[in-house]
């Protein structure tokens, strides 16, 4: 392979908005669970891109995938459809609720086309005065000015003039304010099944079956945000699957396009029928390269050993991580499903998440955060317990520098 000429990272602050911090070690290379930066330094990857990269850095069927997609054809817009779209939604309609599929390219844009859809549906049906979105404290939707203002931290949103209204936001897991809440104007529940960024916060099961049963009494559309949860992360396909609570819509980004970017709204055909020709669109969504390669991903991960693997290692996963803390007592709480874990900061350690991050980087180790108090883990669908452990050895040693400095 070609070495490539190292640009240094300072030229980001030179070049780049600074909405991003990114840290100093620029990556150059991955393959599996493991990442090289411009130094040479090997990292193991417990972060996967955020819960995006779900087979691992470069896995060789979506780079093939890719490859012969990218021979074939890159782009025709949506005058045109194409085959792999075609495929796509045809395999995702196989495995899911769902029996109509709109692309996007990115989680926020998906959850853009599901808030629309929501609001237009009641429209149709219930008339204007039926707009009110409800939607969770520490809930995170993406970035665009409508998925922001429905997520659950005003600091977010703030600053950017007035937020579109007719959104209304409630304490997670909490049934009673929602119910108190809910009402003829309801025309959708926005819900992750586990908050990620909010710090792997899981519903209950009772919470999640209150939405259903108070979404079908208000005649509110149920809109589940599977972006970081979906496509296998959570050890089933969607983590609704888990749930046994079936959404009326429900958006997908992150791991479908395993590093290639892709978003997606699945939903019934009754509702599909509010985006009529001309409502709604995206000249990315859709995009032949992006569905031949989430093709490849759905291809594997819909393979029930894989999803056996998942459970499998993330049992043991948190087991590790739970007898690291017996020594290190660090963590209070170590919560998640599959291959989304966190594990949130002990009192005395609250706050000291991304400093943890850093200290685990240095050794090695590449980890996210989910809020000031909780470290989190979202490795790829395919590490094994070997990897597990050269990662958790690396971790180890992040604890050791943060207790000694302590
Ligand atoms: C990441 C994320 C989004 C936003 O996805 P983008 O691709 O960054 O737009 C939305 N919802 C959830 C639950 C997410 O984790």
């Amino acid at each position: 392979m070609k070495e490539s000429f190292k640009i240094p990272r300072r030229v980001f602050d030179e070049v780049m908005v600074p909405n991003y911090a990114p840290v100093s070690s620029v990556p150059t290379r991955g393959q599996g669970s493991l990442v090289w930066d411009q130094e040479g330094r090997e990292l193991v990857d417990f972060a996967g891109g955020i819960a995006v990269n779900c087979l691992g850095h470069c896995h060789p069927l979506v780079v093939e995938a890719l490859q012969e997609q990218s021979q074939r054809l890159w782009h025709v817009s949506n005058v045109m459809t194409n085959e792999p779209a075609l495929q796509l939604a045809s395999t995702l309609i196989h495995h899911t609720f769902a029996e109509k599929v709109f692309f996007a390219s990115s989680g926020a844009e998906a959850n853009e086309a599901a808030l629309k859809l929501g609001r237009r549906y009641a429209v149709d049906h219930f008339g204007e005065q039926k707009y009110e979105i409800i939607a969770f404290h520490r809930g995170f939707h993406g970035r665009t000015f409508f998925t922001v203002s429905a997520g659950g931290q005003k600091s977010y949103s703030e600053g950017f003039g007035p937020r579109p209204k007719g959104i209304t936001h409630l304490p997670f897991n909490d049934i009673k304010s929602l119910a108190d809440a809910m009402s003829s104007k309801t025309c959708a529940v926005l819900v992750e099944p586990i908050q990620g960024e909010g710090g792997v916060i899981p519903a209950s099961p009772e919470f999640l079956q209150s939405i259903r049963q108070l979404c079908d009494q208000h005649k509110a559309l149920m809109i589940m945000d599977e972006v970081q949860t979906g496509v296998g992360r959570t050890g089933a396909l969607y983590a609704y699957m888990n749930y046994g609570v079936v959404p009326d819509i429900l958006t997908t980004a992150k791991s479908l396009g395993a590093g290639f970017p892709i978003g997606a709204m699945l939903t019934r055909s009754d509702i599909a029928l509010s985006l009529k020709v001309g409502t709604h669109g995206s000249t990315y969504g859709g995009n032949p390269l992006a569905c031949a390669v989430a093709n490849a991903v759905l291809n594997e991960v819909t393979q029930p050993s894989v999803l056996a693997a998942v459970r499998e290692n993330s049992d043991y996963l948190k087991m590790k991580l739970a007898e690291l803390n017996q020594t290190y007592k660090v963590f209070d709480d170590i919560r998640g499903q599959g291959m989304l874990i966190g594990a949130e900061l002990s009192a005395m350690y609250k706050g000291c998440a991304k400093i943890m991050m850093k200290l685990a980087l240095e050794e090695g180790l590449m980890v996210l955060v989910a809020g000031a108090d909780v470290l989190r883990f979202t490795p790829s669908l395919l590490i094994d317990q070997s990897m597990i452990d050269q990662g958790l050895q690396r971790l180890e040693r992040a604890f050791v520098a943060f207790l000694k400095h302590r």
